[in-house]
């Protein structure tokens, strides 16, 4: 009874959390209640035990806590999607891991709904699995986060699906453990060219997606394990993460059956990269505090650039000033913009940007037609008018409409390509001044030309 009650309040606090996560006002609180309801699950499943498991289950937390500490510690903002994606990868293993550990425990008798259980749990963790670590391998950079694209690709992915269902009911009819590890061999190929023809701009349904399907992973093996804890807490992330990436595919404008068969951006062209004969032009840091300076109004565009070269404080100490002068000046957030969801909001929230000074999409992308003059700093793709090109990679994603703006300053290092691997004509089009150098140097010598003017 007492373990059934402090589950229960494990439960309530893990919905607390995400209720908390919803919003960037009670984010804060919403990590504390997550944080305190993991505790008291570890500790409760700790009490129901038996004592000869403590000392592998302590070795075993203190082993993962302290890579784990030491990782957090050092990951850096911008690497996070990938540590994510990772996490993913480890939630999916262990689901695969806990139920082969059930199969091949003989002693284990296995009732019809366990098997079933135990086939959904395990193959769903083993898609998890490898799809983790291929999202891993783009999100850092280890492969390339362009489209693969081949032929028979979408027949492949059916073959691969066939077989693994049709070995997960051969064991399910006979409990054959050698057609319970070939469902598995399919499932792992299978996450593989699932994710393997996705395109870098739709990385981030893809990380949700995932994150999706390692709540359901746990969820499954939380039935096998008889733990009602985790087969909460995993439907709650599997069914947050389901809500999230359909948010993000309707703000991607892609179809979430799509997503769902890993077909989506596979009809995508080739990245293309920077034309060298396009023209562009340059200014100095006066030019640009000159610019925004005799300016009404001026909307500032983020993106990964931004949170690379940590510039949100200095950016915020321009948009100070600015505002001190009268100019009205607001942030518009695109919902991908960065490389995790809220990427953006949590790096303005850093640095005290006022909640009332930053808009989403949807609620800005009107006001650009009568904004004086636009600030893109390190952002690429969610400007990229290439979003309205059929055939391009990003086709139909929506983006903020920078181009309307009666003058654009945009500010990277180079004239190189976003994560996409798109060239973006905004650079090259007649009202854009190119601020070329990093965006946190930048934006310092700004200050100080406003200053000096
Ligand atoms: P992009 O990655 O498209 O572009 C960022 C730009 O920042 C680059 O072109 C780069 O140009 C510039 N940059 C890099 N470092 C610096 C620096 N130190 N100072 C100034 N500029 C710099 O970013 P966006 O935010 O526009 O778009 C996000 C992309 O990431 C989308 O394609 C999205 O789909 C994808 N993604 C998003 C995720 C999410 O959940 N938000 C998750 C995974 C992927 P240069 O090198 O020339 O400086």
């Amino acid at each position: 009874m007492i373990t059934l009650t402090l589950y229960l309040v494990a439960s309530v606090l893990i919905i607390l959390a995400l209720r908390g996560l919803s919003s960037p006002v009670s984010s804060r609180q919403g990590n504390y209640f997550g944080m305190i309801g993991m505790a008291v699950a570890v500790l409760t499943t700790l009490l129901i035990n038996h004592s000869y498991v403590y000392l592998l289950i302590s070795i075993s937390i203190l082993f993962g806590a302290s890579i784990g500490l030491v990782v957090a510690k050092k990951v850096e903002m911008t690497k996070m999607p990938e540590l994510v994606a990772l996490m993913h990868s480890f939630v999916g293993l262990a689901a695969m891991l806990i139920a082969f550990a059930s199969i091949f425990n003989f002693d284990n008798e296995h009732s019809t709904v366990q098997r079933v259980e135990l086939f959904l749990g395990s193959f769903i963790g083993a898609i998890t699995f490898t799809a983790s670590l291929v999202a891993f391998g783009k999100l850092s950079g280890k492969f390339a986060s362009k489209t693969i694209v081949f032929r028979g690709q979408h027949v492949l992915n059916l073959i691969l699906f066939i077989s693994m269902v049709f070995f997960g009911a051969t064991y399910f009819i006979n409990e054959s453990t050698t057609a319970f590890l070939l469902m598995n061999v399919f499932a792992l190929v299978l996450g593989i060219t699932l994710i393997v023809p996705i395109g870098g701009a739709d990385m981030p349904v893809v990380v949700s997606m995932l994150n999706s399907y390692s709540g359901w992973a746990a969820a499954g093996i939380g039935f096998t394990l008889n733990n009602s804890v985790l087969i909460i807490a995993g439907a709650c992330v599997g069914s947050s993460g389901a809500i999230l990436s359909y948010i993000m595919c309707k703000s991607m404008n892609r179809s979430i059956i799509s997503v769902l068969l890993g077909g989506f951006g596979s009809e995508a062209n080739e990245a293309q990269h920077s034309d060298s004969d396009k023209n562009h032009k340059t200014g100095s840091p006066t030019d640009v505090a000159y610019l925004m300076t005799s300016s009404e109004s001026i909307i500032i565009i983020p993106g990964y650039g931004l949170a690379v070269a940590r510039a949100q404080h200095a950016l915020q100490e321009l948009t100070n000033k600015l505002v001190d002068m009268g100019i009205k000046v607001r942030y518009a957030i695109h919902p991908v913009a960065g490389r995790m969801p809220g990427h953006m909001n949590v790096l303005l929230a850093e640095a005290d940007v006022p909640y009332d000074q930053v808009f989403e999409m949807d609620d800005i992308n009107n006001d650009f037609t009568e904004t004086d003059l636009v600030f893109v700093i390190g952002a690429n793709d969610v400007v990229n008018p290439a979003a309205k090109i059929p055939g391009s990679s990003i086709y139909g994603m929506p983006i903020l409409e920078a181009q309307k703006a009666k003058t654009i300053i945009v500010n990277k290092r180079t004239m190189g390509v976003g994560y996409a691997g798109l060239d973006n004509d905004l650079f090259y089009d007649n009202k854009t001044m190119m601020l070329l150098g990093d965006a946190k140097e930048s934006v310092e010598e700004l200050i100080k030309a406003v200053d000096d003017l």
